[in-house]
């Protein structure tokens, strides 16, 4: 189809790497993504997709802003308190875009419509805060073979892993079970810095402009943390269960189903399935003992 001049002074200073090139422009604008939660994390990757012209972004989210979302949802903006999400995401992103389509989807994200609002999508990503609706969709990106992004923030602690299906560890792989109602603190509950949750929002925004370019190595198997407090990553190497209830080799889970479980927030790397370790990714400050085990 070939670039337009406009779109060759937007995208230059992308379109001047060699691993993104004209047909890489034309591969994102091409594509498409859906966002689970137009929140701090929805907010941040949003952005960032639109601005490098992935074509069509759905935003799922049922809320309206309030006035607390501003310090970290920085999609929406004053005037729009009372507003759904998905209207002001879309006016920020066309504003920001125009040539891209944005696909406002205020609805409540259940078993019963989680495989068709994902399925017109090349990657999913996972803004959402609540531990029912990560599992869902978890489970049905498996099933339906989608590449997920799946992100985390709470107080100053972020978490990120993408998710290749019956490839690599899956977030039911990784944390088995929910957590007891009430054992993990919400951002409502907990607080969280707006900006460590740009920090993850970003790195989603990545993670999905890398599996669209097919560029790069994808956060596979690696569950990446980042503790805000000292601006360190580390690595928590994990891996696909082949025992795992969705993706392993004989799995239990064949329909969606949403779980019980209301709380949300994160939970704590050190609970990731047994067979896993951690690794520093700057070796300098690894402790020599971790309590990772
Ligand atoms: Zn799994």
């Amino acid at each position: 189809m070939g670039l337009s001049k406009e779109q060759i002074a937007r995208y230059s200073r992308q379109l001047i790497l060699p691993e993104v090139g004209p047909s890489g422009q034309e591969r994102l604008l091409g594509a498409s993504a859906l966002i689970v939660g137009a929140g701090g994390l929805g907010s941040v990757a949003a952005l960032y997709l639109a601005a490098a012209g992935v074509g069509t972004i759905g935003i799922v989210d049922r809320e309206s802003v309030e006035l607390s979302n501003l310090h970290r949802q920085i999609l929406h903006a004053t005037r729009d308190v009372g507003r759904p999400k998905t209207t002001s995401a879309q006016i920020r992103l066309s504003s920001l875009n125009s040539e891209i389509r944005v696909k406002a989807l205020q609805v409540s994200l259940g078993p019963q419509n989680v495989a068709d609002l994902l399925a017109p999508y090349d990657v999913i990503l996972d803004g959402s805060d609540n531990f029912p609706t990560r599992y869902l969709v978890n489970d049905a990106c498996v099933l339906a073979n989608k590449i997920l992004v799946h992100a985390g923030v709470v107080r100053f602690e972020g978490q990120l892993l993408t998710i290749i299906p019956r490839q690599s560890a899956c977030f039911r792989c990784v944390f088995p079970e929910p957590p007891l109602p009430g054992a993990i603190p919400a951002c409502q509950a907990a607080g969280v810095l707006g900006s460590c949750a740009g920090v993850i929002g970003s790195l989603m925004a990545h993670e999905a402009l890398k599996v669209l370019l097919g560029i790069g190595e994808p956060l596979g198997n690696r569950l990446l943390v980042f503790d805000g407090k000292t601006s360190r990553f580390r690595e928590v190497l994990v891996r696909r269960d082949l025992g795992c209830g969705v993706c392993g080799q004989i799995p239990t889970i064949h329909d969606l189903i949403r779980s019980a479980d209301p709380c949300s927030g994160l939970l704590p790397s050190d609970s990731v399935a047994p067979g896993t370790e951690v690794v520093f990714t700057d070796v300098t400050n690894a402790p020599s003992t971790s309590h990772y085990g």
